[in-house]
C-alpha cells in the first residue's frame, strides 16, 4: 500500500488506516470497580477534549491505503461535503490543484516512512471554494508494528493565508510603485532630493547625484545635508563662495539657515559654469524637498539682456545708465562709501573728425578710445561711453591728487598714440575732467557735476592755448575754486539774459581798407556787451550765449544794430560800404534765420548787397552741414555775401569751400602776424591768396598792424585788410569821424 502510495501519492494522497477501532468499542473494555470509575472519568475527560477538539479541529483518519474512515463534524462543514460522501473516499476529493506533485510526493514519503508530517494545504471544498488548513499527519502503528492508519489534525488557517496573501500582494504593489516612483525620479532633469527630520538624506535621484556627486566623495543616502554641502565646497563645486575658511565657513552657515527655513528660491554658479536654481520646501510629512534645476539656458539669456540693457552697442563699455547705477552703488549703497576718482574724458574735436572723415572713421576713433581707456585703467575700474565723444572712469581708491595726475598724464599719453586706420592716421586727443568722491561731490549727481566743472576747465584752457599747441589733450583736477567759476559763468549767463533785455548789446564797427588804393570797404560788426561802465570783449560773452543758447538773441541784436548804424550813416550823406557780421552756426540751423536776415534788411531799407555774413570753418564742419549750406545758398541766392573767417585755424580745407557758396575768404590773423618774420608764413599766404584766386575768391586779411604786413600782403595780391594799423574796432560814436576822414574827397585833400 505504501508502495502504491508511492506510485501515485496525488491519487491516494492520505491512506487510511486498515482498521480504525471505533470509539465504543473502546469505551466498552472491560474494567473493575475502581477502574471504572477511573475509566469513566477518563472518558468524560476524553469526551471534553474531544469536544474541544471537534470545535477547533478539523480531524479525519485514513487508512493505511488512503481511505477516509472517520471525519468530524469540523471536517464536513469544512469540506461542505457530507460525512456518507466522503467515508471510503480518498483525500483527493479536496484536491485543489494548489500543491505541486512533488509537495504530496514528500508528504507520502515522510509518512509512509512513519514520521509525522506538518504542513500547510490548500483544499478544495464541495462548491468549489479554497481553504487552507495546518495539517499534521500522524502515522499509527499496529501490534506488529506496521503502519495501519493515519490520524490527521487540521486547523482553518484560511484568514491567516488570505491576510499573508493580502499582505504579499501590498510588497508587490509598494515594490513596483517604488520602482516607478524612482524611474520617474530618474527621469526628471532638475535633481531631486528629499532629507529627514533629522536632516539626512533619504531620496535623490540621479540628476541630483550628478550636479552634488556620488559615491563616497559625493551626496549619498544618510548623509547631512550639511556633510554633502561639505563635500561639495571641498569638492570646489560652487566657485562663487569666499576662498579664506572664514568665508566659507560663513557661506555654509548662511546656507544652512536658508536649508532649515525652506521657501525661498536661491540661484548658484557650479564651478563647470553651469547655474543652477534650488528651491527648498518642507514636504506635509515634514522633509524637506529639495529641486534642482539647471537655468544655464535661462541665466544666459538673462545675462545677455541685462548685458545689452548696460552695456553701448558700439564700444561695449557700461552705457550711461550702468555706469550712474555703478557709482550710486559705490556712494550710496552701503553706509560707508567708498572713496576714489571720477574721471569725465571728451574726444577733442571729435565733431570735426565725424563731419571731415565720415562717420566710420568717427566710429573707429570712439572705438580707438574705449580701448585705450579699458587698457589704460585696472581690472576694478569701471569704464563707461556716456554718449557721443564722451567717456567716463570710475576709479576707485584713487584719492590723491599725485596718484590721479601720474594716472590721467599716462592715459593722455597713451590715448594720444596714433591710430592707423585704412587710408588715414589720427591723432586722437581726449580732454580730462577729475574729481575726487565723496571729496568733491558725495552724491553720484555732485560728483559728476565736479569732474565736469573739471572738464570744462580742461577744455576752456586747452582752447586757450589754442593755436600754438594745437590745444589738444590736457586734464584737470577739481578744485573748489572751479565752483567760483562755474558760479561766475552762470551769473554771467543771467547777465547776459538781462543785458538783451536792457539792450547792453552793441556793436563796435572794424573798418576794412582796399590793400591796394586803400580805400575804405566796408566795416566788420563786432558785439559788444555794455555792462556798467566796462566793455565785455565778445570772447568772453559769445562762448556762454551759444552755450546757453542766447546767440541767436544777440546775434539778432548785432544784426540789427550793425544795419542800424550803416543805415544811419547813408542817411548822414556818407558810404559806408558793406557790413560783414558774424554769425555762429546754432542761427544758420534755424530755419527762421533768412527771413530774420531779409526782414532786417526791409526794415532798414538796405540792399542784400550792403550785408556780408561771417562764418568760421567749424560751421562748415557741422553735422548739419547739409542744412547750414541750404542756408547760405538761401542767403546767397538773396545776395548777402558770405566770408569764410579765421581761414586757416580749423579743419576745414579748400575742398570744403567748392561745397558752400563763400565770396571772401578771411585769412586769420595768426598767419598775418607771421608775415615778414617768417619766410614760411609768407609762402603759406602767399599760396593761400592764389588758390582763393584761383577759386574766385576775394581775400580779406585781418588782423594787421604793421606797414610792412600791409605791404607784403598788397604784393601778394591780397585785396582788402583789417586792422588795428588801419582801425580798431570803433564804437558807434566814432564811426562818423571815421567815414568823413576815408571820403575819397578827404583823401585826396589829405594826399
Ligand atoms: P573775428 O570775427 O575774427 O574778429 C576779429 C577780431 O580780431 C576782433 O576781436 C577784433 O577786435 C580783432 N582784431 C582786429 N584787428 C586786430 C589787430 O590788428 N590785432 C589784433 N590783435 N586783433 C585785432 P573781438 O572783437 O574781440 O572779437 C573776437 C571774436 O568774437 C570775433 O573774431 C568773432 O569770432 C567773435 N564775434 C564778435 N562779434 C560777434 C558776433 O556778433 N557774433 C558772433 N557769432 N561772433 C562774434
Ligand atoms: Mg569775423
Ligand atoms: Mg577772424
Amino acid at each position: 500500500m505504501v508502495m502504491d502510495a508511492m506510485r501515485d501519492p496525488v491519487r491516494d494522497d492520505i491512506p487510511s488506516p486498515e482498521r480504525a477501532p471505533t470509539e465504543p468499542e473502546q469505551r466498552s473494555a472491560p474494567a473493575s470497580g475502581s477502574v471504572e470509575i477511573e475509566l469513566a472519568r477518563y472518558a468524560s475527560e476524553l469526551d471534553a477534549f474531544r469536544a474541544a477538539l471537534d470545535r477547533q479541529a478539523i480531524v479525519a483518519v485514513t487508512d493505511r491505503r488512503g481511505a477516509i474512515t472517520l471525519v468530524n463534524d469540523l471536517f464536513c462543514r469544512i469540506s461542505g461535503y457530507r460525512r456518507d460522501e466522503l467515508i471510503g473516499r480518498n483525500h483527493r476529493i479536496l484536491n485543489s490543484g494548489h500543491h505541486p506533485r512533488r509537495f504530496f510526493v514528500s508528504m507520502w514519503r515522510t509518512i509512509a516512512d512513519g514520521r509525522i508530517w506538518h504542513g500547510e494545504i490548500c483544499n478544495r471544498a464541495k462548491d468549489g471554494r479554497l481553504y487552507w488548513v495546518d495539517t499534521t499527519i500522524v502515522p499509527r502503528r499496529g501490534a506488529d508494528g506496521r503502519i495501519e492508519s493515519y490520524v490527521s489534525v487540521r486547523y482553518d488557517i484560511t484568514e491567516r493565508k488570505q491576510a499573508e496573501a493580502a499582505l504579499a500582494d501590498e510588497a508587490r504593489r509598494r515594490a513596483r510603485a517604488e520602482t516607478l516612483v524612482r524611474e520617474i525620479l530618474d527621469a526628471i532633469p532638475d535633481g531631486v532630493a528629499a532629507f529627514d527630520a533629522e536632516d539626512r538624506l533619504v531620496l535623490s535621484n540621479r540628476a541630483f547625484r550628478r550636479l552634488y556627486g556620488a559615491g563616497p566623495a559625493g551626496a549619498s543616502d544618510g548623509l547631512t545635508f550639511r556633510e554633502i554641502a561639505e563635500r561639495c565646497l571641498a569638492d570646489g563645486r560652487f566657485p562663487e563662495v569666499g576662498r579664506s575658511p572664514s568665508e566659507t565657513a560663513a557661506w555654509l552657515d548662511a546656507r544652512l539657515r536658508e536649508h532649515r527655513r525652506p521657501g525661498r528660491r536661491h540661484i548658484r554658479q557650479l564651478s563647470d559654469g553651469r547655474w543652477l536654481q534650488v528651491r527648498e520646501r518642507r514636504s506635509p510629512s515634514g522633509h524637506i524637498v529639495s529641486v534642482s534645476s539647471d537655468v544655464t539656458a535661462l541665466k544666459r539669456a538673462e545675462l545677455a539682456v541685462k548685458q545689452r540693457a548696460e552695456r553701448d552697442a558700439l564700444t561695449g563699455l557700461y552705457n550711461r545708465a550702468a555706469f550712474g547705477e555703478r557709482l550710486e552703488r559705490m556712494l550710496c549703497d552701503d553706509r560707508r562709501t567708498k572713496p576714489g576718482a571720477l574721471v569725465v574724458v571728451d574726444v577733442d574735436g571729435f565733431k570735426a573728425v565725424n563731419d571731415t572723415h565720415g562717420h566710420d572713421v568717427g566710429d573707429a576713433l570712439l572705438g580707438a578710445v574705449a580701448e585705450r581707456l579699458r587698457a589704460g585703467v585696472r581690472r576694478g575700474d569701471v569704464v563707461a561711453r556716456l554718449g557721443g565723444d564722451e567717456f567716463a572712469l570710475i576709479l576707485p581708491g584713487v584719492t590723491r591728487p599725485r596718484t590721479a595726475e601720474d594716472l590721467l598724464g599716462r592715459l593722455l599719453a597713451q590715448l594720444g598714440a596714433p591710430l592707423d586706420l585704412p587710408g588715414r592716421t589720427l591723432f586722437p586727443s581726449v580732454s580730462l575732467g577729475c574729481a575726487f568722491f565723496p571729496e568733491h561731490g558725495a552724491t553720484p549727481d555732485a560728483a559728476m557735476k565736479a569732474a565736469d566743472l573739471a572738464l570744462y576747465e580742461a577744455k576752456a584752457a586747452a582752447e586757450a592755448r589754442g593755436r600754438e599747441t594745437g590745444g589738444r589733450g590736457r586734464f584737470r583736477l577739481f578744485a573748489p575754486a572751479l565752483r567760483e567759476s562755474e558760479t561766475r559763468r552762470r551769473a554771467l549767463v543771467a547777465g547776459l539774459r538781462e543785458a538783451l533785455v536792457r539792450d547792453e548789446i552793441v556793436v563796435a564797427l572794424q573798418p576794412q581798407v582796399t590793400l591796394r588804393d586803400a580805400r575804405h570797404a566796408g566795416f566788420e560788426a563786432l558785439a559788444r556787451w555794455r555792462r556798467g561802465g566796462e566793455v565785455v570783449p565778445p570772447a568772453a560773452f559769445i562762448p556762454i550765449a551759444e552755450e546757453a543758447n542766447l546767440i541767436g538773441a544777440v546775434g539778432g541784436v548785432v544784426l540789427d544794430r550793425a544795419l542800424a548804424l550803416v543805415r544811419r550813416h547813408i542817411d548822414a550823406g556818407a558810404a559806408p560800404g558793406r557790413v560783414a557780421v558774424n554769425v555762429a552756426a546754432a542761427q544758420l540751423k534755424d530755419e527762421r534765420f533768412v527771413e530774420e536776415v531779409s526782414a532786417a534788411l526791409a526794415r532798414h531799407r538796405l540792399t542784400p548787397a550792403a550785408l556780408e555774413i561771417e562764418i568760421t570753418e567749424t560751421v562748415l564742419l557741422d553735422r548739419a552741414a547739409a542744412e547750414i549750406g541750404g542756408t547760405l545758398a538761401r542767403l546767397r541766392a538773396l545776395g548777402v555775401g558770405i566770408a569764410l573767417d579765421d581761414f586757416g585755424t580749423g579743419y576745414a580745407s579748400l575742398a570744403h569751400l567748392r561745397r558752400f557758396p563763400v565770396d571772401r575768404l578771411k585769412i586769420d590773423r595768426g598767419f598775418v602776424e607771421g608775415i615778414g618774420r617768417d619766410a614760411d608764413a609768407d609762402a603759406l599766404v602767399g599760396g593761400i591768396v592764389d588758390l582763393a584766386h584761383g577759386l574766385a575768391l576775394e581775400v580779406v586779411a585781418e588782423g594787421i598792424e604793421t606797414p610792412a604786413q600791409r605791404a607784403a600782403l598788397a604784393r601778394m595780391g591780397c585785396d582788402v585788410g583789417q586792422g588795428y594799423l588801419f582801425a580798431p574796432p570803433l564804437p558807434p560814436e566814432e564811426i562818423g569821424t571815421y567815414l568823413e576822414r576815408m571820403r575819397p574827397s578827404s583823401l585826396a585833400a589829405a594826399g
